[in-house]
């Protein structure tokens, strides 16, 4: 019982849809009995049609069946037709209404809108097909049934019914809630009256009397209603229209009979009803394909209107992101000349939007970066990323902001040619005096983790890696090194009499001295640690490094500090030499320590002198002369 539910329509739609049968059926009887048995219009099918299309395709053959009952009982009370035909008949249309309804389901959505393209045109072809057979197989039962005439039987059922679905169909789908909704919703009620009534009263008054040949006075009205209302007002006209037609017509006046009475000839091929027929059917596509046109129309001026929408609130957006950036947004032409900048520009350069849109761009840009502005352009129009760089760009007051820069090319998707440039531009100023700073202390670090504070002579950690780097030098190229290591005499004492602060200045005074005997930008003097000083003399041999070592010992003599506690009277210092010429030392180390042993030496053999170390050429003392005197060179063995 619930399974059998859901096959069966509601009790008073089936209802509503057996009355609005029986009713355009009764009709179509009523017609056809005044025109001669001649059907001018069955509506009832068009309407069956109609209902059908909007209801559950699983209730199709309860109603199917409940129209076919309805049909049965309509003959037999009005059609005259005795039950075989009355069964035949009825038979027929409810075929024809499934083929109907078959063939529309089958192509077009459940609720076609006959407005649609290729709607209204499938409507009418499908309409034609469904009745040619259906007429065929009418004549066909009627003529064994019946003995009726086999070809006007089937010329009146084709044109009746074609008629009624081309008519009824595209009215009664236009005419659904949401047509008469739009057709009331207009904004002139009054002139959607006066154009539904229009081409009625001009129907009207085409027929009326005596006139004739009248009735295409119809069309301009019509197609005047049809292009300016909704389906739902042509298929209110076009109904006026029909009744007026038909009514007319069947009464035994209207045009075309007036017409077939005055020129018999001109209708010896097709009765005054037939030619109604046709001409309501014309009247019926065009009004329909006017306004199918219509509506086309409006569905692509809506569907621009929200594409432009969309593309506004898009170009709004992107406008909104590129205005509130604090970053400059720049668009370039290809030609070079800018398209868009973003407000931003005033804050960052000083000048106005109009201002930078009316202006060269090479203006704006520090004339030494106009090539590497051009050549990273040249980039980005080759690649697909975007490229970053840096350059100055002009401020309106006259000075120059650094920048940076990430600008994309947006090419032509088929040529590949460019449109234009997008760039983003952001004032890195700050950014690079940062980075300048920041460049700036770590020269001063590395200065000062590679000096020796007192003195400003490069410290021990700067000297190790010089000899380092010569002392590797030298193995490779096989050219001599030098080492020169220097000590104050008897510093102890010159602190003990004169105190640290003056022991530091006179640490000062020999860095000085010692620093002025080198010429050679190679050559490094360093402070070693204490009152000990290094030299590194590459590419010098045991001569020219004596001949060094020498003038830094007259250097410090001449300065003749005073220094009560050295037998000398003055500040003096001992050297110690050590070369590495011939593959003697295996170290750099040991060539240290060979200075250093020589320097003990010097110490050893009464200070102020220099001692060269026992390796290629013969030790050589320069002993220390008395003050006044010059110096001589003792060579002695070590
Ligand atoms: P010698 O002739 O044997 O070298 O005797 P010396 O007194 O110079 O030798 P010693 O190594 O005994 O003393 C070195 C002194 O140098 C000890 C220290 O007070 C002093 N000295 C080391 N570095 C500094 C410094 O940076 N400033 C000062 N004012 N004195 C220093
Ligand atoms: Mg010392
Ligand atoms: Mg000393």
């Amino acid at each position: 019982m619930v399974r059998l539910n859901r096959w069966l329509p509601q009790p008073w739609s089936l209802l509503a849809l057996v009355v609005a049968f029986a009713a355009a059926a009764g009709l179509g009887l009523g017609l056809s009995r005044a025109v001669g048995r001649v059907a001018l219009i069955w509506p009832a099918n068009g309407v069956a049609v109609a209902l059908l299309l909007a209801a559950p395709v699983r209730e199709l053959p309860a109603r199917l069946l409940a129209l076919f009952a309805t049909d049965v009982a309509v003959n037999l009370a009005w059609g005259e037709d005795p039950w075989p035909a009355a069964m035949a008949i009825a038979g027929t249309n409810a075929g024809e209404i499934a083929a109907m309804v078959g063939l529309l389901h089958a192509r077009l959505q459940r609720r076609p809108d006959p407005t649609r393209p290729g709607a209204l045109g499938f409507l009418i072809g499908g309409a034609a097909v469904v009745a040619a057979f259906a007429a065929l197989v009418a004549a066909d039962s009627l003529f064994f049934l019946e003995d009726r005439p086999f070809l006007p039987v089937l010329a009146a059922w084709f044109g009746a019914d074609a008629l009624g679905l081309i008519i009824v169909t595209p009215i009664m789908l236009a005419l659904d809630r949401a047509g008469i909704r739009a057709l009331a919703a207009g904004p002139r009620p009054m002139a959607t009256v006066l154009l539904i009534l229009l081409p009625a009263v001009v129907a009207l008054a085409a027929c009326a009397g005596e006139n004739d040949g009248l009735a295409f006075l119809v069309f301009p009205p019509l197609m005047l209603a049809a292009w300016r209302l909704p389906a739902a007002g042509t298929a209110l006209a076009l109904i006026l229209i029909a009744v007026i037609t038909v009514g007319t017509a069947a009464a035994g006046t209207g045009s075309f009979v007036v017409e077939a009475a005055h020129d018999p000839a001109a209708f010896a091929w097709i009765s005054p009803p037939q030619f109604a027929q046709l001409y309501l059917a014309c009247i019926a596509a065009s009004g329909f394909a006017a306004t199918a046109g219509r509506q086309q129309i409006n569905r692509l001026r809506r569907a621009v209107a929200a594409r432009a929408a969309r593309l506004r609130d898009s170009e709004i957006r992107t406008r909104v992101l590129a205005e509130s950036s604090s970053d400059i947004i720049l668009r370039i032409g290809a030609d070079g000349l800018p398209r868009y900048i973003s407000p931003a520009v005033t804050e960052m350069l000083g000048w106005t939007v109009a201002e930078v849109l009316g202006s060269d761009w090479r203006a704006l840009i520090h004339p030494d970066d106009q090539r590497e502005v051009r050549r990273m352009l040249g980039q980005a129009a080759r690649e697909a990323a975007s490229v970053g760089f840096r350059y100055r760009r002009r401020h309106k007051n006259g000075s120059y902001v650094w920048v940076e820069t990430r600008t994309r090319a947006r090419k032509d998707p088929t040529t590949g040619a460019v449109i234009e440039y997008i760039a983003n531009i952001r004032d890195v100023t700050a950014q690079k005096a940062a980075e300048e700073a920041l460049a700036e202390a770590h020269a001063r670090l590395a200065q000062l983790a590679t000096t020796d504070g007192l003195t400003n002579l490069p410290n021990r950690r700067s000297f190790d890696s010089a000899l380092d780097s010569e002392w590797h030098r030298a193995r490779r190229e096989l050219i001599p090194v030098s080492l020169l290591m220097i000590d104050v005499d008897c510093f102890k004492k010159f602190n003990d009499h004169f105190g640290h602060l003056a022991g530091d200045d006179c640490l000062r005074a020999v860095a000085d001295a010692i620093r002025g005997a080198v010429h050679r930008a190679w050559d490094t003097v360093a402070r070693f640690g204490g009152e000990e000083f290094a030299v590194l003399l590459p590419a010098t041999d045991a001569a020219g490094a004596l001949h060094i070592a020498e003038a830094m010992r007259r250097a410090v003599r001449g300065r003749a500090m005073p220094h009560p506690g050295s037998p000398n009277g003055i500040v003096t210092v001992s050297i110690g030499v050590a070369t590495e010429d011939t593959d003697h030392y295996a170290t750099a180390e040991a060539l240290i320590a060979a200075a250093d042993a020589a320097l003990y030496a010097a110490k050893s053999a009464g200070r102020d002198r220099v001692m060269v170390a026992p390796a290629s050429p013969p030790l050589v003392q320069i002993a220390a002369p008395p003050v006044a005197d010059a110096p001589q060179l003792i060579a002695t063995r070590a």
